[in-house]
């Protein structure tokens, strides 16, 4: 059983306790709809079954998942042997298969893991070890000469680097939005705002849940709670771990400061923290960060004056030209870090429930990987798996800046000249993309939902300008 020791399970919250009838029979209930929960949600409805994702905020992935630093990871610097390490190299391979066809914003750019001391060279051959015992052996060292030749804007003192060519940037917020749009298309019935708040098992195999919406009963339960997971866990009867936010803080640069980088920049990681990166992004910025902060509250996404002074100061060091640039945002994102150094993905099989927490900094990548995992386990668990006839495919709206956006589409504009009118100016989307993504079948209800679906208050005057535009028409969107 991977993912750490399994304890006895306590008695989970009595029958007793549901008190509203109990309606709609479930095959299996997907509990969080970030990009974990989606991704399952996803696979499981390739099969014939009655599948519900549930959400307790009012969006697909607006938690963790619409706030890390989006790298597609290799899974080079991964501990040998965990099932994080496994999944984040499946994951890399499907999720990289993937994007292209649905429409993800993807860039390979490749990474450079940059030593900055005599120390941090000498912990090169490790690190190429560990990226061979990963099965990634594309990793290759580079002098100081050709280091600055790649990167000439890098600040001084660089003693040596390692490429890991294959790398990427990724949309975090297209990607949970495609996974839960093709669950959707296929039949997975999608409830927001709706928390789970006491599970019950019943005698004859599968649970009843309670919800802030209504009680669901299902016979399988997957719980993709994120930094909740713990907390449902425990619902079930089991204590198995704790789960601390730790905080990331970050800082997005203008656009201007694109042209500064070519690849990610990584830091030699320690032991606690893979360190303070500079990135570019899909939507045409450079990112810094994240810090790494163990807090107590599972909502405190606040950033602070240290976080952001630590963060310029590791730019400056980095690329010193970056500083000379404005700041776009800041953003905090909280990793679900638990007590254990892998994943805690357990398949409790006779009672048909799986536990998908402690998903910590790499979910992004390892998303369909999970989800793949998560699906042959329940099979084995007794979950009967018949293929769908049909397969519907979506192709997500292009909101990065690696393809032409549809302001740059004279043909496009030509069929429907709302494409030609431009809404947010800094991120330039237009009426057009507005109404699409009011119109898509998992709808945005905010404006947070209506940015990560098209870039719109994203930019540079952050709404000043459009937001009550922008507000308006979701108003509209929504009547
Ligand atoms: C700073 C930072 C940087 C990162 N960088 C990277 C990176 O570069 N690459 C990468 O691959 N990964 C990265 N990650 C990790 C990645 O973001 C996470 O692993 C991933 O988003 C976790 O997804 P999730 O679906 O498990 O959690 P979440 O996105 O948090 O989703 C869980 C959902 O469950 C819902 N929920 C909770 N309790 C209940 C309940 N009782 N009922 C119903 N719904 C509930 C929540 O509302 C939430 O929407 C980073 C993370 C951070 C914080």
């Amino acid at each position: 059983m991977p993912g750490g020791r399994r304890r006895r399970a306590r008695s989970p919250t009595s029958r007793a306790a549901l008190t509203e009838p109990v309606t709609g029979e479930r095959d299996v209930l997907v509990v969080g709809a970030g990009v974990v929960g989606a991704a399952i949600a996803r696979e499981l409805s390739r099969f014939e079954l009655r599948c519900t994702l549930v959400e307790a905020g009012p969006d697909v992935g607006a938690g963790t998942s619409k706030a890390n630093t989006a790298l597609l990871h290799t899974g080079f610097d991964a501990k040998p042997g965990t099932l994080e390490a496994r999944l984040v190299r499946r994951g890399h391979e499907l999720l990289a298969a993937y994007a292209p066809r649905a429409g993800i914003p993807l860039d390979r750019i490749g990474a450079l893991l940059v030593a900055w001391s005599p120390e941090q060279l000498d912990a090169f051959p490790a690190i190429v070890e560990r990226a061979h015992a990963n099965g990634y052996d594309a990793i290759r060292e580079l002098d100081v000469a050709e280091l600055y030749r790649r990167e000439p804007q890098l600040g001084p003192g660089a003693h040596g680097a390692l490429e890991v060519p294959d790398e990427g940037v990724v949309c975090p917020f297209t990607t949970p939005l495609a996974f839960a749009t093709e669950a959707v298309l296929a039949g997975c019935e999608l409830r927001r705002n709706t928390q789970v708040t006491a599970v019950a098992r019943r005698d004859d195999g599968g649970f009843d849940v309670q919800t802030s919406a209504g009680n669901i009963r299902t016979r399988f339960l997957v719980n993709a709670a994120g930094l909740h997971s713990d907390e449902l866990h425990r619902m079930l009867g089991h204590e198995t771990f704790t789960i601390t936010p730790r905080r990331g803080e970050l800082i997005v640069f203008d656009k201007l400061s694109r042209p500064l980088l070519d690849h990610i920049v990584l830091a030699v990681p320690t032991g606690t923290t893979k360190g303070v990166l500079v990135s570019p992004t899909v939507f045409g910025n450079l990112i810094v960060g994240p810090t790494a902060q163990d807090i107590e509250r599972k909502d405190d996404t606040s950033s602070t004056a240290e976080g952001l002074a630590y963060l310029r100061a590791e730019g400056k060091r980095i690329l010193p030209e970056l500083l000379r640039h404005e700041v776009t945002a800041v953003y905090v994102g909280l990793r679900a870090a638990t007590e254990h150094g892998d994943y805690q993905l357990t398949i409790h099989a006779p009672e048909g429930y799986a536990c998908v927490g402690g998903i910590r900094s790499t979910g992004l990548t390892a998303s369909m990987a999970i989800a793949e995992h998560v699906r042959a386990e329940l099979e084995a668990a007794g979950l009967k798996l018949r293929p769908r006839a049909e397969r519907p495919q979506a192709r997500m709206p292009n909101i990065g800046e690696l393809a032409p956006r549809p302001f740059e589409q004279p043909e496009r504009i030509a069929e429907h000249a709302s494409y030609g009118r431009i809404v947010c100016f800094c991120e330039r989307v237009t009426l057009g993309e507005i109404r699409a993504a009011l119109q898509s079948t998992v709808p945005p209800v905010d404006l947070d939902g209506l940015r990560r679906r098209t870039r719109v208050l994203m930019g540079r005057c952050q709404g000043f300008y459009c937001g009550a535009h922008v507000a308006a028409l979701l108003d509209e969107g929504k009547r």
